[in-house]
């Protein structure tokens, strides 16, 4: 079994990111560190590997959680629990309780990192037995680690101060400042110091396929964030951009409420681009955001290079999953991202 801590991060979203930068942190602190894609066989075949000292962060999904008992890990991170995959847990309430799995069998000696702004699952995590440390945007009180003013601050067993200025990370976004302030306070509970995490935050680049920026053609930006496969997701890729948004958006739905964010996307969204099966109900939810509909990646680009004025974004963030079209979300993002190349190649070749 494993000898080294388990770092285990959930939540609805941002766990990918949470965990590669905790494994980015671990690896600056000069441990041996594995950042593992799920609980199940990827665990137990590369646990033993870890030394004591190293570092084990795992992924956990909620299909995972339904299936597991007794998983304890030194160092368990809730991010957040948003609607997704209600096709397949039923209703909210049954979701967040699978997500509080991760905790149940932890002891007095392990620490929960949990969102400050989160009432309901505080009042569902209250009765576990681990140490809270609360990540968030007002000073917790307890332990915690969160952004202030712009600054990333820190409580933890009777030390306090400054991490480091919010614009010298190097993610950018709210919701990043939510993934970073989580994994500060993971780093710190599994003993590694403000300094390293400091230092990490301004090297990390985050991941491939979330708000990532493509090219900037004519004066607009493209940007990929195909990973966006929920209403949460894509709802923080446009609170991400002051500029005016076209948006490619659709996909294959998962019986997300659209609507809920209508009032955001008619005040960020110019012009709206969909595709695939989740058109006309994109149409509906959004009735009073201009729009046009593409039968292919390829054709919403050129769509979207029509509607966007220099100063904007043409922002691919689908709020829904990508099975209809293509294999998976990386297929779409790398389709998005050679269509975009390819516009850049030939407004280039006509400027010549
Ligand atoms: P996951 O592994 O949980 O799917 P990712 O890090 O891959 O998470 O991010 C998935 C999507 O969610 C991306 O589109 C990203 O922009 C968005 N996202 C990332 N972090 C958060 C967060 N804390 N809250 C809401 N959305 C987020």
């Amino acid at each position: 079994m494993a000898r080294a801590p388990i770092l285990a991060v959930t939540g609805t979203n941002g766990k990918s990111t949470t965990v590669e930068l905790l494994g980015a942190i671990g690896r600056s602190a000069g441990k041996r560190t594995e950042v593992l894609g799920n609980i199940g066989t990827a665990l137990s075949e590369r646990a033993e590997e870890v030394p004591e000292d190293g570092w084990l962060v795992v992924e956990v999904s909620s299909f995972q959680l339904e299936l597991c008992t007794r998983f304890r890990p030194q160092v368990g991170v809730i991010l957040n629990v948003t609607p997704d995959h209600l096709d397949r847990h039923g209703s909210m309430e049954r979701y967040a309780e699978i997500k509080a799995r991760l905790f149940a069998f932890q002891t007095e000696r392990d620490v929960r990192v949990q969102p400050l702004a989160d009432a309901r699952l505080a009042r569902l995590l209250e009765p576990m037995r681990s140490a809270p440390v609360w990540f968030g945007s007002a000073d917790p009180t307890g332990d915690g680690v969160w952004e202030e003013k712009g600054i990333l601050q820190f409580r933890f067993r009777g030390r306090e101060g400054m991490i480091l200025r919010r614009e010298d990370a190097l993610l950018r976004g709210p919701h990043n400042t939510e993934n970073i302030c989580a994994a500060a306070g993971a780093a710190l509970a599994a003993g590694v110091s403000e300094r390293i995490v400091a230092r990490t935050l301004k090297e990390f680049r985050g991941l491939p396929h979330r708000l990532t920026q493509v090219a900037e053609i004519e004066g607009v930006r493209y940007v990929n964030d195909s990973k966006a496969t929920n209403v949460d997701a894509m709802k923080r890729a446009l609170e991400s951009f002051e500029e005016p948004i076209t948006l490619i958006a659709g996909g294959r739905d998962k019986d997300g409420d659209f609507e809920a964010i209508a009032s955001l996307v008619h005040e960020r969204v110019r012009h709206a681009v969909y595709v695939g099966e989740a058109t006309s109900k994109l149409e509906r939810a959004w009735s009073q955001v201009p729009s046009t509909r593409a039968k292919t990646l390829e054709e919403a680009v050129a769509m979207a290079r029509s509607h966007a004025t220099p100063g904007g974004v043409v922002l691919l963030s689908p709020g829904c999953a990508s099975f209809d079209m293509f294999r998976n979300f990386e297929e779409r993002g790398a389709r998005f991202e050679a269509a975009v190349m390819e516009l850049k190649r030939s407004v280039e070749r006509g400027r010549r």
